[in-house]
């Protein structure tokens, strides 16, 4: 089933992809495996896929460890809410951390990395929708952390990372994935960035059309979860 889903969700990549004068290999696809078993990331590596996002760090690493033991070739992406307490478990176990939000936890995952002599990468995740509960820095405090994090000698700055509003139809979120390309060039015109992550299973070919060049895909590959 994984395997029919990965084509299934490819050749949708590829047709949006198409449209916004690309191809599929600029796009690149994080399978979300969060609530699912190492067994599935093992399906899914046999198909091909080789990144994972998970977005809680605990269960994260105990899966990443499985991997490294079996010496499967993956490599695992942070996407979830990262909070203080939790960047003391983080080595140099994800090659991409998609979700920092503020100065704070830029901080402490500098230290980290520092003490470890390695250079992690990291998205900025941006609240463009300023929905309240989300996490993600709001604009007015947007240039504060991307000149906090450039000058971080142990992160390197990969480019942005969003998470739309729950919409019915995601057509309605086409507005902030346009705006956040806008950013994105705007950084990238001052920064070498390369990722803007956005584009989840209910919307990624809308994202694509949009500018996306990363999508985190979960329910259309492994199936439904039974929570977030
Ligand atoms: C769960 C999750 C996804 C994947 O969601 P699906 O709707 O299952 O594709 C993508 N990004 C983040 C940050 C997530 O937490």
């Amino acid at each position: 089933m994984i395997k029919e889903n990965l084509e299934r969700v490819w050749e949708k990549i590829e047709k949006a992809a198409i449209k916004s004068g690309r191809n599929k290999d600029d796009i690149t696809l994080v399978a979300v495996s969060k609530t699912f078993p190492v067994e599935s990331i093992i399906e899914a590596i046999e198909c091909g896929q080789r990144i994972f996002g998970e977005n809680r760090v605990q269960e994260a690493l105990s899966k990443i460890e499985k991997i490294k033991e079996m010496k499967i070739d993956a490599e695992f992406h942070l996407i979830g809410h990262l909070q203080t307490n939790k960047v003391r478990y983080l080595k140099d176990n994800f090659s991409l951390i998609q979700s920092v939000d503020r100065v704070e936890v830029a901080r402490l995952i500098n230290e980290r990395a520092k003490k470890i002599n390695y250079v992690q990468d990291i998205l900025l995740q941006v609240n463009i929708a300023r929905e309240p509960q989300k996490s993600g820095v709001l604009m007015e405090n947007f240039d504060e952390l991307l000149e906090f994090v450039v000058n971080c000698e142990n992160l390197k700055l990969k480019g942005l990372m969003m998470i739309p509003p729950f919409e019915e139809n995601p057509e309605n979120n086409r507005i902030y994935f346009s705006k956040m390309r806008e950013l994105f060039l705007d950084v990238k015109s001052k920064y070498d960035i390369e990722y803007l992550s956005m584009g989840m299973s209910d919307d990624f070919e809308i994202a694509i059309e949009e500018g996306s060049n990363m999508v985190r895909i979960g329910s259309a590959i492994f199936g439904k979860r039974e929570y977030k």
